[in-house]
Parts: structure tokens; sequence; C-alpha cells
């Protein structure tokens, strides 16, 4: 299925290829855990022989070093593979339910059904695994599938394409290429449910799109991530998980610090400690980072003039750089960069970052952190850099967030048995393992009746029917 020019031939391509997934789709309902378990394996067992052209393929897109393909694209794969072979035979499983007295004669038991048509929509800063790994979800929940990777990312979305191919017909899984006009077409459709990884702002115009076919929704988005790093907490071993979490993938990571609130006391020996882990990762030899092998670029020009847009508005807002700032446009590359004297009105403390910029803030008192925190939109993600329990506590009670990790940073990924995803402008629902199954199936209720009957509470109502009623209410 190749998207045409023209937008008359883009819709009836979409058209005819949704019809016959639709005409599929209680076929794959039928599909047993053994078949579908077949279905993600043939995808494990693709990736596993084309690993060097993955790699490939996003060493083009923006020069993603293979070690982070390896690590944040075909291990969280793989991990959420394995996790889904071993246990969909048990989640398939219808799931008994509690009685109450009242209902005495009766049985209820939950089933997961697939949802049917299916439409995933993937950004391009983790292009091969935001686009695969719920794909394997939707597999295993039975449901046929449209993908649209990003068009950001058009090595990847190629290589996406030709696996898909290769693997499935397309009334099963089918791939279009395309940018936000295909998606837009595609939004048309009367899809079941819409899975879509991105932006805050694209993410309400799915919603939006959804709501005319009262299609359900899984929205992964974005937004500005906190961390805080308190007085208690080990300097030199935050500084190392930040600076990380910061420039892996060069800051295109959802779930990336954005921005970081340093209780005032450590500040001094927490930026030492941050300068000395940037350099340690990035020019160990004392090189310029821009020769690493290990640092990947900006994914385009546009994004790169955004970032740039971003610092420059912030120095010239009184922000001073405390480490970094070289940048070079030929190449897309911004310097791991770090930004003090922040103040609310500069843009690096209103849009998300996503690249190598990390503005850093102080706080005295942990209720001016979270205050901080609380004035903006939930986030995706908020790290806690602390061995006070007590402190730690007293910030979860007191903010909201899709994740949190304490004393570590963007491990939540990586944990199949932990929900993953937002809360509001950061994400509805929740994908990983069998929370990810869950987005794609339909918890159908089944309750049976094996004995007895309700016709006591059936009119007319008489004086003795409506004791009945009253018992019936005493032990629902
Ligand atoms: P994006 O929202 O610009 O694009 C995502 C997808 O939507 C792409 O496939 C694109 O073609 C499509 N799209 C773009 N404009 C559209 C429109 N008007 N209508 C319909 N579809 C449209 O996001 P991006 O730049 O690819 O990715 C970066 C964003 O994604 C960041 O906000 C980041 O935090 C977020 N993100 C979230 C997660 C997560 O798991 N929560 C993971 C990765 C990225």
């Amino acid at each position: 299925m190749t998207t045409q020019p023209s937008d008359t031939n883009l819709r009836t391509d979409l058209q005819s290829a949704f019809n016959a997934q639709r005409g599929h789709a209680s076929q794959m309902a039928l599909t047993t855990a053994e078949q579908r378990i077949d279905r993600i394996r043939q995808i494990q067992q693709w990736v596993n022989a084309h690993e060097a052209e993955i790699q490939q393929a996003m060493y083009d897109d923006f020069r993603k070093p293979s070690a982070e393909v390896s690590l944040g694209e075909l291990m969280a794969l793989h991990a959420e593979i394995k996790h889904t072979i071993r246990h969909l035979k048990t989640w398939m499983k219808p799931q008994r339910l509690p009685t109450p007295m009242a209902l005495i004669g009766t049985r209820s038991h939950l089933i997961h059904e697939p949802k049917g048509n299916v439409l995933i929509i993937a950004p391009w800063n983790y292009p091969f695994v935001l686009c695969i790994r719920p794909l394997v979800s939707a597999l295993a929940a039975g449901n046929v599938a449209i993908l649209k990777p990003s068009e950001l990312t058009p090595h990847t979305a190629r290589l996406i394409k030709k696996m898909i191919s290769e693997l499935f017909l397309p009334e099963e899984v089918v791939v279009f290429e395309g940018d936000a006009e295909v998606s837009k077409a595609l939004l048309e459709l009367p899809f079941n449910h819409i899975f879509f990884t991105g932006s805050p702002a694209v993410g309400r115009i799915v919603m939006a799109a959804a709501a005319k076919h009262l299609a359900s929704v899984t929205l992964e988005l974005g937004g500005k991530s906190p961390a805080i790093i308190d007085e208690s907490a080990d300097v030199n071993q935050a500084a190392g998980q930040l600076a990380w979490g910061k420039c892996i993938n060069n800051g295109q990571t959802c779930i990336a610090p954005d921005y970081l609130l340093v209780q005032e006391s450590v500040k001094e020996p927490f930026m030492q400690a941050l300068k000395a882990s940037l350099t340690t990762m990035y020019s160990p030899d004392g090189q310029p980072v821009e020769t690493s092998a290990s640092y990947a670029r900006i994914v385009n020009k546009h994004h790169f003039d955004r970032i740039q847009g971003l610092l420059t508005d912030a120095l010239h807002k009184g922000a001073t750089v405390a480490h970094g700032g070289s940048v070079n446009p030929d190449t897309n590359f911004i310097e791991p960069t770090l930004l003090e004297g922040i103040t609310d009105d500069m843009l690096v403390m209103q849009e998300e970052i996503f690249g190598p910029v990390l503005p850093v803030l102080t706080y005295i008192n942990v209720d001016d952190a979270l205050q901080v925190v609380n004035k903006r939109e939930k986030p995706l993600a908020l790290y806690i850099h602390s061995r006070n329990r007590k402190n730690i506590q007293y910030i979860l009670d007191r903010s909201s967030a899709g994740d949190t990790v304490v004393n570590d940073t963007l491990l939540q990924f990586g944990n199949v048995e932990l929900p993953f995803g937002g809360v509001n402008n950061s994400g509805l629902g929740k994908s990983n393992g069998f929370f990810s199954f869950q987005e794609f199936s339909n918890q159908r209720g089944v309750m049976q009746r094996e004995f007895g009957t309700m016709k006591f509470i059936y009119p007319p109502y008489t004086e003795k029917v409506k004791k009945m009623i009253n018992l019936v209410i005493k032990y629902l």
C-alpha cells in the first residue's frame, strides 16, 4: 500500500485498506493465543535477523548511535515481546468475578475481546519501538491494525513498511507512510481504537477526530517532566543519571528530565558533578562533543531552529550558560547545555524542550519546588532524587504525574510490569505489558444465570414485592 500524492487516490487507498481489515477483523478476533503468539514471534525473529538494518536506518535518520538503538528501542521491544508471549494465555482466559448474595443463581466473568480496527500513529524520536511495541499488544489482543510511522524518520518508516509487508497480509496489518495529511485522512475513518504517541497538541486533534466515531483512544503524549534533587540526594549519582537521561537520543525523549529543581544548599556540588558527568560521557579525552560517536543529532532543521530559538530567548531574558552552549546548524548539532538564572517568562519554562538544553532552577523549601511543578500541566514523569523517605512521600502526596522514578531516570519505560503513560495533558491510558493489552481490548462483562429467577421483584409492586426489593438492596 503506497500513498498517492492525490488526495482522492489517498483516500481511496485508505478506505479500501480499512474495508479489507474491517472484513477480516472478526477472523482475527477468533485467533487463539498460540496463533497470536506465532505472529508476535515472527516480529521477534524479523527484528533479530535485521538488527543491523534497523540500527543503520536510525543512524541515517538522525545519527542515533547503535548502542542507543539497542538500549532504547530493541531492548524495550524484546522485553515487551517476551513478556507478552509468556503471559498472553493467562491474559486471554476469562476471569471469574465475585457475585453479590442478592444475585445468587448467577455467575459473572470478564473477557477481553479485541476492539477490532485499530490505528497506531507513531512519533519520530523512538521511531521503531513506538510503532512496533503497540502493534505487539494490538496483535496480542486480536486486532487488525493500520500503522502510520513518522515522516521525520523516513529510513525507519520504510523499514517498518518492509517488515510489515513481509510478515503480514494487508488485511491484518498494513503501513501507510506519510505526513500529517495522511494521518488526518486516516483519522476520518471509523476506527474502534486509536493509539497515538506524539505531542499534546496533535493529541488533541486525534481525540477530537476520535470523538466523531466515539473511538476509544490511548494518548501517549509529552510535556515538561521535572526532576527534584533535594539536599539529602546522592548528588554524584543523581548527576550521572540526569546527564544520561537528558542526553540519550540527544534529549529527544518524551520522559527526559525537562528542567531541574535543585535544593539551594547542594547546588554547587551537584552542578560540578553534572558537568563532570557530561564531560565523561561525551568528551572523555577532552575532544569536542561534536566528534563523539555516542551523541545523536537533532532530527531536522525545524527542530534545531526551534531549540536554538528557546536558547536564544532564554539568554536574551537573562539566563546564563553554565555548561556547553555551542551549536552547528550544518549538522543539527547542539551541545549538552546547562542554563542558570531561569525565570518563568522564558520559553524554556513554557514549552517542552525536547533537546539537550537543561534549565537548572533552585529552591529552598520543598513547597516552593512543588509550586513550580504544580502550576504547570501534569507531567509525563516526575523524578525525585532524595534519600529522605519523608521528603519522597511528601512530594508524591502533593504532586501528580504519569509515572515517577525515585533515585533514577528513564527506567520506568523498561519495566513491562509498570503502567507507562501520562495524565491529562501528558496522556490518557497506559501502556506496557498487560496495560497495553487492556488498551486494545474491550473488557466485556458476561453474566450467566445458572438457577433461580428475580421474578419476586417484578411488578405489580405489592407490599410483599417492595419488601423483597429492600432485601435485594440490602444484600447487593
Ligand atoms: P507529533 O505530535 O508532531 O507527531 C506524531 C505523529 O502525528 C506523526 O506520525 C505525525 O505525522 C502525526 N501528525 C502530526 N501532525 C498531525 C496532525 N495535525 N494531525 C494528525 N496527525 C498528525 O510528535 P513528534 O514530534 O513526532 O514527537 C514528539 C512528541 O511526542 C513530544 O511531545 C514527545 O514528548 C511525545 N512523545 C511521547 C511519548 C510517550 O510515550 N508518551 C513517546 C515519544 C514521544
